[in-house]
């Protein structure tokens, strides 16, 4: 059976386990720096206190891989929540145990209490059967809002699930399957992928993916700098993912024969490196030997413009350069900009720097959805079933 929604769970008075992704970064003075993923899961929490739910949160938190580590504590994420709900919110000083049961014993009907971080039990990225167990003894109802994690089958995203009868996905969940969704099916054509940023190696099997699916492919980044490796060009002092380039050239074989449209970039922008002042345009055909390509140039973002134009349907994730770098971000925000401007067509973004560069570009309310996810929405849209979500269906 397709997964719930908590619209349609039975709350009043039960205790509710919401499995959210609250691992936000933290100031150094042990603030909230970004509260994005908090707040993406209010209207979850929300609904659920209001319905008179015994809220019982969990999260993780960084990598303090299975150790209590003070500096990974959700105390911060807890001060916020409660400052953003206003109301208490208390914090039990373990993930598990003894003090956990009785923080969740002690809720009241709309309380809310907020487990400390998983990941302090090594149970938990072990989908350990005990901890899976001792999580499910908070739990009457089980739902998830963690998008985020969903591609992980972790203790709190399938181990406990399967202990809880009833369950369902929190709104975020619900939209981001929903949204996502859409560029699994029948799409509005052309439908056009924008793939860039650094991490080519976790990228390969979704570029695989959209070869039978997708009409046009272009291609920025270390991505467009490996596939222009592949293809012969001298890339200088560019980042490239060398142990990447066999399979960059049988993918660029495989398109040629599947009929889908590659653009990789004409003419790039380089330098010494990115604390550089300016870069200079050059053509790809050759990048000079002490330079890098940090961006992709005028008539590249212009080709790419075009097809934008046109599309039905635009998936993008990965940064053309290294925007974080304003001389290097033109590309980047041009893109965002000419994918705003797709009319009537859906459009779709996933991947935390993505995220960052058409919220940067200001172009953010233009966009169909944007994903919290990074490598889940990757996995999703790549067409893999997501144990997290998955677990939720039966
Ligand atoms: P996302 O988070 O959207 O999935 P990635 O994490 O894969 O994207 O890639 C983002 C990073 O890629 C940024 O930090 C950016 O600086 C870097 N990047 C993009 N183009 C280049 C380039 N030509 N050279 C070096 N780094 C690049
Ligand atoms: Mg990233």
């Amino acid at each position: 059976m397709a997964a719930k929604s908590i619209a349609d769970l039975d709350l009043q008075g039960r205790r509710v386990f919401i499995r959210v992704d609250f691992n936000v970064p933290l100031t150094p003075a042990g603030g909230v720096s970004d509260a994005t993923r908090i707040r993406a899961s209010l209207p979850t929490i929300t609904h659920a206190v209001e319905r008179g739910a015994r809220v019982v949160l969990a999260s993780h938190l960084g990598r303090p891989k299975g150790r209590f580590k003070p500096e990974f504590s959700l105390l911060p994420v807890a001060a916020y929540l409660a400052e953003a709900l206003g109301r208490d919110v208390v914090l039990a000083d373990e993930p598990a145990g003894d003090g956990a049961k009785k923080v969740v014993n002690d809720l009241r009907d709309g309380g809310v209490a907020i487990l400390e971080n998983l990941r302090f039990a090594p149970g938990e990225e072990a989908n350990d059967e005990n901890f899976s167990r001792a999580l499910a003894t908070y739990a009457d109802v089980y739902v998830n809002d963690a998008f985020g994690t969903a591609h992980r089958a972790h203790a709190s995203t399938v181990g406990m699930v399967k202990y809880v009868a009833n369950k369902g996905m929190g709104f975020l969940m619900e939209s981001e399957a929903k949204m996502l969704g859409k560029l699994l099916g029948e799409v509005q054509r052309p439908f056009v992928a924008i793939i860039g940023g650094a991490k080519v190696a976790d990228k390969i099997g979704l570029l695989e993916s959209l070869l039978g699916r997708a009409d046009t492919v272009c291609l920025g980044g270390v991505m467009a700098n490996t596939f222009l490796c592949a293809q012969g060009a001298n890339m200088g002092r560019s980042l490239v993912e060398t142990s990447k380039l066999p399979i960059a050239r049988a993918f660029l074989a495989k398109a040629e024969t599947s009929g889908v449209q590659i653009i990789l970039p004409r003419d790039l922008v380089v330098a010494e490196d990115a604390k550089a002042e300016s870069g200079t345009v050059v053509s790809s055909a050759g990048v000079p030997s002490d330079q890098a390509a940090l961006d992709i140039g005028p008539e590249s973002v212009a080709e790419m413009a075009a097809v934008l134009s046109r599309a039905g349907t635009v998936f993008w994730n990965g940064p053309m350069g290294v925007f974080e770098a304003q001389p290097f971000a033109v590309g980047t925000i041009a893109v965002a900009k000419a994918m705003a401007q797709v009319m009537g067509g859906t459009t779709v973004v996933g991947g935390g720097d993505s995220g960052a560069a058409v919220h940067r570009a200001g172009v953010a309310s233009s966009i169909t959805h944007i994903s919290t996810g990074g490598g889940a929405s990757l996995e999703f849209i790549e067409g893999k079933k997501l144990p997290g979500l998955a677990a939720l269906e039966s």
